[in-house]
C-alpha cells in the first residue's frame, strides 16, 4: 500500500480519510468543515452535462482515413490531395430518438458522424446510416423530433404522433421505407453503411465547383438484426452495439469502410429529375456512379467515454477549404443547430477540449468564456486587422462565389414526387424483404388510434407501389385505395 499514490482533493491536498465523514463526536452531526466531503458530494451532483436532445446514446472510436484514389480534380481539400495520405479521425455512432441510457437495438436511423483532424482544420461529416432523411427543411425538425420523443402527459412514446406527422409530411415516405426495412435495425455498428446524406459542394484548385454526395460502404458487409432478437437484446443487453464495437477494436478486429462519392456537375442541378438538394431523395447511382476516394479504419478505442464520446462536438458547419455547403435547407439549418447545441451542452469553449481541438494551429481571436483551459491565447494579438503581426484573413480561402436568384420568401421545394424513389426501393427488395417490411410497418401502425391517419399513410405507400400499399392495408384490416 505504501507505494500507491496518495488520493487527493481536487486542489491536490492529500486526503486523510475517504471512508468516514467528520462528525462532532461519535454520534454528532456532520461538520461543514469537512471540505473533502462537501467537494465530493457537490462535484458528484454536477457529473452530467445536458444529454443531446437527439443522438444522445452514442459509441465512438478513433482511427484514420487514407486516400486510395486521386480525386484532386474535384476538390482542393488538402487531406484528400494525394493517394496514400492519412488523416486521423474520430467517429461517433448513435441512435436518434432514445435517451443516453436507451437500448441500442431499436429501430431507428443511426448517426454516423466523422471528425477528420486535417492540417487545414477539422472537417466534420455528420451523417447517418441512411442516404436520405424524413424531412427536407430544418423548420420542421423540432416538430418532427417531438413526434419521436415522449408524450408531454404520459411520458410514453406516441405512435399517433409519429404516424400523424409522417402521413401529413409525405416527403418522409422514402426514409420511413428504409427505416422499416431490414436495415432499420443493424446487426452491429460495424455492419452498416454511412452517408453524408446531404449534397455538399467540392471546389478544386481552379475554383471550379461540383456537387457531391458521400457514401461509406462497410467492408464488414451489411448485416441486419432479426426483430425478435433485437427486442430480446433491448431488454437483456441494451448496450449490445456499444460493446460489440469496443470489443472488436479491443481484440484488433478493426472495422473499415470504403469512402465513395457521387459527383454531379453544377449545371445538372438545374435539370435533374429530382431536386439534388432535397435530402429526402437520392441521386441514382445509374446517373452518378460511385467514385472511390479512400478508406476509413477504426483502430483505437476511446480512453474515456465522457471526455471523448460525450464531449465530442461534431457540426456540419465545420468545413475545410475545398468543401462547402449546398442550398439543402436541412443542411443550412443544421449548420446553425449543431454548433448551438454544443455551446449549450458543453460550453462556448467546446472546441478547445482535447477531443475537439484541431491539429491545425488555431488563431481565432476568440477569448475568455466559461472554462477556458487552454491559455486563452496568452499575450498574443486578439483582434484583426492589426499592425502587430497577429493572424490575418486569407482571401484565397474564401468560399467559391455562387449565383442566387428569385425573391426572398418562404417557398417549398419544387419537386413533390415523394413516391418514385420509395417505390424503387420497395421494388428492389426480395419477396422475403418486402414481407418483413410490411410486417414491421403493420406492427408499428397498429396502435395508431385514428383510422383517418392510417388511411392517409396507406395512400402514400400505395402511391409508391400499389402492392406495397395494398399489403399494408390488408395487414391493418383497412380498405386499400382504389387507383390513387
Ligand atoms: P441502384 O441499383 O444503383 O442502387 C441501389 C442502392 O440501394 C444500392 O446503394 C444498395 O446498397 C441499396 N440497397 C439495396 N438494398 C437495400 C435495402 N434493403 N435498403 C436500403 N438500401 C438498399 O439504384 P438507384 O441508385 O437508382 O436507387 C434505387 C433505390 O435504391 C433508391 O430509390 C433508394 O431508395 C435506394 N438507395 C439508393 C442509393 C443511392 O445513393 N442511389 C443509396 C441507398 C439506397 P448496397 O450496395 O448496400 O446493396
Amino acid at each position: 500500500m505504501d507505494n500507491q499514490k496518495p488520493l487527493t482533493t481536487s486542489t491536490g491536498a492529500p486526503v486523510g480519510d475517504n471512508q468516514n465523514s467528520m462528525t462532532a463526536g461519535h454520534r454528532g452531526p456532520t461538520l461543514i468543515q469537512d471540505y473533502h466531503l462537501l467537494e465530493k458530494l457537490a462535484h458528484f451532483n454536477r457529473e452530467r452535462v445536458p444529454e443531446r436532445v437527439v443522438h444522445a446514446k452514442g459509441a465512438g472510436a478513433h482511427g484514420y482515413f487514407e486516400v486510395t484514389k486521386d480525386i484532386s480534380q474535384y476538390t482542393k481539400a488538402a487531406f484528400l490531395s494525394e493517394v496514400g495520405k492519412r488523416t486521423p479521425i474520430f467517429i461517433r455512432f448513435s441512435t436518434v430518438a432514445g435517451e443516453l441510457g436507451s437500448a441500442d437495438t431499436v429501430r431507428d436511423p443511426r448517426g454516423f458522424a466523422v471528425k477528420f483532424y486535417t492540417e487545414e482544420g477539422n472537417y466534420d461529416l455528420v451523417g447517418n446510416n441512411t442516404p436520405v432523411f424524413f424531412i427536407r427543411d430544418a423548420i420542421k425538425f423540432p416538430d418532427f423530433i417531438h413526434t419521436q420523443k415522449r408524450h408531454p402527459q404520459t411520458h410514453l412514446k406516441n405512435p399517433n404522433a409519429v404516424w400523424d406527422f409522417w402521413s401529413l409530411s409525405p416527403e418522409s415516405l422514402h426514409q420511413v421505407t428504409i427505416l422499416m426495412s431490414d436495415r432499420g435495425i443493424p446487426a452491429s455498428l460495424r455492419h452498416m453503411h454511412g452517408f453524408g446524406s446531404h449534397t455538399f459542394k467540392w471546389v478544386n484548385a481552379e475554383g471550379e465547383a461540383v456537387w457531391v454526395k458521400y457514401h461509406f460502404k462497410t467492408e464488414q458487409g451489411v448485416k441486419n438484426m432479426d426483430v425478435a432478437v433485437a427486442a430480446r437484446l433491448a431488454g437483456e443487453h441494451p448496450d449490445y452495439h456499444t460493446e460489440d464495437l469496443f470489443t472488436a477494436i479491443d481484440k484488433g478486429d478493426f472495422p473499415a469502410w470504403k469512402l465513395y462519392v457521387q459527383i454531379m456537375p453544377v449545371q445538372d442541378a438545374e435539370t435533374y429529375r429530382f431536386d439534388p438538394f432535397d435530402v429526402t431523395k437520392v441521386w441514382s447511382q445509374k446517373d452518378y456512379p460511385l467514385i472511390e476516394v479512400g478508406r476509413m479504419v477504426l483502430d483505437r478505442n476511446p480512453e474515456n467515454y465522457f471526455a471523448e464520446v460525450e464531449q465530442v462536438t461534431l457540426s456540419p458547419g465545420n468545413f475545410v477549404p475545398g468543401i462547402e455547403a449546398s442550398p439543402d435547407k436541412m443542411l443550412q439549418g443544421r449548420i446553425f443547430a449543431y454548433a448551438d447545441a454544443h455551446r449549450y451542452r458543453v460550453g462556448a469553449n467546446h472546441n478547445t477540449l482535447p477531443i475537439n481541438r484541431p491539429i491545425a494551429e488555431v488563431n481565432n481571436n476568440q477569448r475568455d468564456g466559461a472554462m477556458r483551459a487552454d491559455g486563452n491565447g496568452g499575450s498574443s494579438i486578439y483582434y484583426e486587422p492589426n499592425s502587430y503581426g497577429g493572424a490575418s484573413e486569407s482571401p484565397s480561402h474564401k468560399p467559391a462565389p455562387f449565383a442566387v436568384s428569385g425573391l426572398a420568401d418562404s417557398v417549398p421545394y419544387d419537386h413533390n414526387d415523394h413516391y418514385t424513389q420509395a417505390g424503387d426501393l420497395y421494388r428492389l427488395l426480395s419477396e422475403e424483404e418486402r414481407l418483413r417490411l410490411v410486417a414491421n410497418i403493420v406492427a408499428a401502425m397498429t396502435p395508431v388510434e385514428k383510422d383517418e391517419i392510417k388511411i392517409r399513410q396507406i395512400g402514400h405507400f400505395y402511391k409508391a407501389d400499389p402492392e406495397y400499399g395494398t399489403r399494408i392495408a390488408e395487414g391493418l384490416g383497412l380498405p386499400a385505395p382504389q387507383g390513387v
